[in-house]
């Protein structure tokens, strides 16, 4: 993790449009979490997104980021990371790289992040993104997160960043330290919502919308 890789890259504008988003986003919905604010108010999210959507960036929306998919909503990445508790030492598992932003989040959060992408294209140029920008505590996999990477686990926390049907995968819950927290956005008949899993409790935090996970090859 190379904080002054985020800091270069940025200018004083947008350095400013994230601090106005902390504060006009974040900690009036109730965020608290001081290091997920900090976070949040340095990784630049215009780097996670096309050109043409960069305006856009700190807008109070997700934003589209090529092969149907889309990076969340800032308030929606800033509740699931600080759902996990993070401290430092940890090493965490997402499910659904997308862009790389919310990876890009934990990783300042945590020591070390693991995240599966099941889109190739994807998966290389959140891994292109987060490499210019100095990040070197993320490995990125390709393949069906839905299975995990059981040769990486167990994981101190686990998030997913799109809806499962099923419930909880639970090859998921099988590669989580126990009593670590593991957060999911759950579709059940056509209503969605955002889940912490923690000891095998399950506590429903939110309505949210997220593409959906796909499990199983294509
Ligand atoms: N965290 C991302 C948001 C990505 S949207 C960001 O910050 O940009 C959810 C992502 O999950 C999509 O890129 C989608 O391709 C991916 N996805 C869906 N099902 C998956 C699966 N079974 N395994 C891995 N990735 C999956």
């Amino acid at each position: 993790m190379s904080r002054k890789g985020f800091e270069a890259s940025s200018s004083d504008k947008l350095a400013r449009l994230r601090a106005r988003m902390v504060e006009r986003q974040l900690r009036p919905r109730g965020i608290e979490d001081e290091r997920v604010l900090q976070a949040m108010g340095e990784v630049p999210r215009e780097r996670f997104v096309p050109e043409s959507e960069r305006a856009r960036a700190y807008d109070d929306g997700a934003l589209p980021i090529g092969n149907g998919q889309t990076v969340s909503q800032p308030w929606i990445v800033a509740s699931m990371a600080a759902l996990l508790e993070l401290k430092g030492p940890e090493r965490v598992l997402e499910v659904g790289t997308g862009s790389g932003y919310s990876a890009a989040v934990l990783s300042w959060l945590c020591s070390h992040v693991v995240t599966i992408e099941r889109h190739e294209p994807l998966a290389r140029a959140a891994g292109e993104t987060l490499g210019s920008l100095g990040v070197r505590n993320v490995e990125i996999r390709i393949g069906d997160g839905s299975a995990g990477v059981p040769d990486r686990a167990p994981f101190d926390a686990i998030v997913v960043t799109a809806a499962a049907e099923a419930g909880v995968p639970p090859a998921l819950v099988d590669q989580l330290v126990i009593g670590a927290p593991l957060v999911c956005p759950i579709e059940r008949r056509r209503h969605e919502r955002l889940v912490l899993v923690r000891n095998g409790v399950e506590q429903t935090i939110a309505p949210v919308r997220f593409v959906p996970l796909v499990e199983g090859g294509d």
